[in-house]
């Protein structure tokens, strides 16, 4: 057994020190980033060019409604693994060029997913630039060796492989063939790994760690959970993330399809009517958003738990919160915000401009509640 002594920090243990700046509004700030990945073979130039913001592949936020509305706005998805060949063929050979550039297929790792993959991606030909190689443990040796066998059949894909969250296995997946490697494990807002396993490194440190090392090998990292609010997503673009992945803050919208819920509550007032005093009730709207490897998802994509598993993630009622478009202009604008603060005019300058304090103390933000 072995102790790192060094700290290491989650968002909400930093701030972002504010620096002078010459910057006279948000407007002026740049959300666009353009990239080349490491191993995509194409003659094009310049390989990605967006708000690198995505939608985690989870059930109500990965879905196609919410992959064409994030596209319309410059946005990236990584569909649920779950819809079926079809689906997805149906999906991609569409042939809107946003959808191509701004949508990922996501799979796990098992014959019969490669299987999957192939038959769609013989179905959709180029028009399926994007696949998300989704695990709860990056670790596996079979999962290098999947994005080996993936990286070798398939030259002119880019290819997302996660999670991990430390530096030697970054390179790893990156030598192996990944573009874009996904930093995370345990930081979710619906995940209890921490809780089931005890395992887990804390989001702001993996973040800049796995960024130091994709990017002396040209790669790219995206950081998966754990953002609460606009200021922690901030703070993962100022950590060195290129991408930032977002599952609890994009869930309760109309485009991830789920079922809405009503409750009623009383407010606390009473009211006289003819009846006598009358306790005020009034109307909230929730619906239920569950991790990927919860009870929840396990009973509705495949029957159950299986007997030597256990669940890694929780089922929660979040607030309905109507179309997506309100609540990405608001995570836009606290992004911009915060180079405004920091002296960056463009997000891509953003990690060079920050200097993060320590709070010394758990930052209460005010969406910690979860
Ligand atoms: P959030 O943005 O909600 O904090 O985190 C989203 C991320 O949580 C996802 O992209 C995925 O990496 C992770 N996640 C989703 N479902 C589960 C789960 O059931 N268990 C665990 N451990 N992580 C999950």
């Amino acid at each position: 057994m072995r102790i790192e002594d060094d700290s290491k920090l989650d968002y909400r243990d930093v701030l972002i020190r504010p620096k002078r700046s010459t910057l006279g509004s948000r407007k002026d700030v740049e959300l666009e980033r353009e990239f080349k990945f490491r191993n995509y073979r194409s003659d094009s130039a310049e390989h990605y060019r967006g708000i690198p913001i995505m939608a985690s592949n989870m059930d109500g936020v990965g879905t196609f409604a919410m992959a064409d509305a994030l596209a319309a706005m410059g946005l990236f998805t990584c569909l649920i693994k779950n819809y079926d060949a079809d689906e997805l063929a149906g999906f991609f050979r569409d042939g809107r060029a946003s959808r191509r550039e701004n949508v990922a297929y996501s799979t796990g790792i098992t014959e019969q997913d490669y299987d999957k993959f192939e038959a769609v991606h013989k179905r959709t030909g180029s028009n399926l630039k994007y696949v998300c190689v989704d695990v709860a443990n990056g670790y596996s040796e079979r999962f290098s060796d999947f994005i080996k066998q993936l990286r070798e059949a398939y030259p002119h894909i880019v290819i997302i492989a996660g999670n991990v969250v430390t530096g030697e296995m970054t390179e790893e997946l990156m030598l192996s063939g990944a573009d874009i490697v996904k930093v995370g494990i345990g930081p979710g807002s619906v995940c209890t790994t921490r809780i089931q396993t005890g395992v887990g490194f804390p989001q702001l440190s993996a973040v800049i760690e796995c960024a130091d090392a994709a990017h002396g090998l040209g790669g790219h990292i995206i950081a998966d959970g754990g953002c609460t609010c606009p200021g922690d997503l901030a703070k993962a673009f100022a950590a060195g993330a290129d991408f930032v992945m977002l599952g609890g803050m994009l869930a309760g919208h109309d485009e991830g399809g789920g079922e809405i819920i009503t409750r009623y509550y009383k407010t606390g007032e009473v009211k006289r009517t003819e009846n006598g005093w009358e306790d005020q009730i009034e109307e909230r709207k929730f619906v239920s958003f569950y991790g990927m490897s919860s009870k929840a998802a396990n009973e509705k994509h495949f029957g159950g738990l299986k007997e030597y598993r256990s669940s890694e993630g929780r089922e929660i009622l979040v607030p309905y919160r109507g179309k997506i478009d309100n609540t990405i202009q608001d995570l836009l604008g606290g992004v911009r915000s915060t180079c405004t603060y920091a002296g960056a005019k463009k997000l891509k300058w953003l990690s060079k401009c920050t200097t993060f304090v320590k709070t010394g103390q758990q930052y209460n933000s005010v969406f910690a509640d979860k």
